[in-house]
């Protein structure tokens, strides 16, 4: 007889909050990135006069060069710091579900003892967690500069118009915008889904069921697939509704050839690690 548990649903508020507080680092950034155009509109006569344009350029590298190094500062003292809490709190919040969602099954001592000391295992996922956000805030701020950077060069090199270098600045920052909003909503999940598998096994859950979700306008065709009860996880004839066991991630993405023969190999997971994936889990007792 198999019992399943209510389902394991990701936090939406860490997402909204992760997303806040780097749109507001990147907006800082943007304004502060722009005042090279105001370096640029100031000089750009004289260099209009000096057919080199060495000396326009070397005061916007060193002006550039400063405002990298400021910012890779600001941005990898936010990752540390909001790394750490944000994980942290993914943590806390996996143990409330976790102590909610299986009650039922655990009515013994078991589950007191999910949050109370983090086990070393726990803390490897966690530190690895926080490791792989930091990476992932601070590569914000480093293509934001390299592309402001490059855009500014092939303008002093070409002459190219301050408006048209205005234009580059602001669509650099949309794409980091959306990049954050991503990441955020992406970590969110993950975060809370490795955490919560790892703290199940802990309590002896072997087997998790894979949920669809239903809320993407374009879902992916194997995960809203119905499982068919046979086929393996290794190869699903479809991911909603498929028991597997926690150990052995299921296929999540196939492998794919492109006209030009490249191959990008098939990926094994879990719900909600591929990008924009809302798939969910429930806990399995056989
Ligand atoms: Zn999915």
């Amino acid at each position: 007889m198999i019992k399943t548990s209510s389902p394991f649903t990701p936090p939406s508020a860490p997402a909204i909050l992760y997303k806040n507080n780097l749109y507001k680092l990147i907006k800082a950034m943007i304004k502060d990135y722009k005042s090279v155009i105001g370096i640029y509109r100031e000089k750009k006569d004289q260099v209009a006069m000096d057919a080199t344009g060495t000396w326009l350029t070397t005061d916007i590298t060193k002006k550039l060069d400063d405002l990298g190094g400021k910012w890779a500062k600001k941005f990898q003292e936010f990752a540390e710091d909001h790394s750490k809490k944000f994980v942290m709190k993914m943590l806390r919040l996996s143990n409330t579900q976790i102590k909610q969602v299986l009650k039922d099954w655990f009515a013994d001592k078991r589950l007191e003892l999910i949050g109370q000391v983090i086990p070393t295992e726990i803390k490897q996922v966690v530190k690895a967690d926080i490791a792989y956000n930091v990476n992932l805030i601070t590569d914000i701020q480093a293509q934001y500069h390299n592309r402001v950077f490059g855009s500014v060069m092939r303008s002093v090199a070409n002459g190219g118009s301050l408006k048209q270098l205005s234009l580059e600045i602001n669509r650099y920052g949309v794409q980091e915008y959306t990049r954050a909003k991503n990441i955020a909503i992406d970590q969110t999940k993950k975060v809370f889904t490795s955490i919560t598998l790892h703290n199940c096994q802990r309590l002896g859950i072997q087997k998790m069921k894979w949920l669809h979700s239903h809320a993407r306008k374009e879902p992916r065709p194997l995960h809203i697939r119905k499982w068919d009860g046979k086929s393996s996880p290794q190869k699903p004839n479809g991911l909603d509704g498929l028991i597997f066991n926690i150990n052995e991630p299921p296929l999540i993405q196939e492998e794919k050839v492109s006209k030009n023969g490249k191959v990008t190999p098939a990926i094994y997971g879990y719900p909600s690690q591929l990008p924009f994936c809302g798939c969910i889990m429930v806990a399995v007792m056989e």
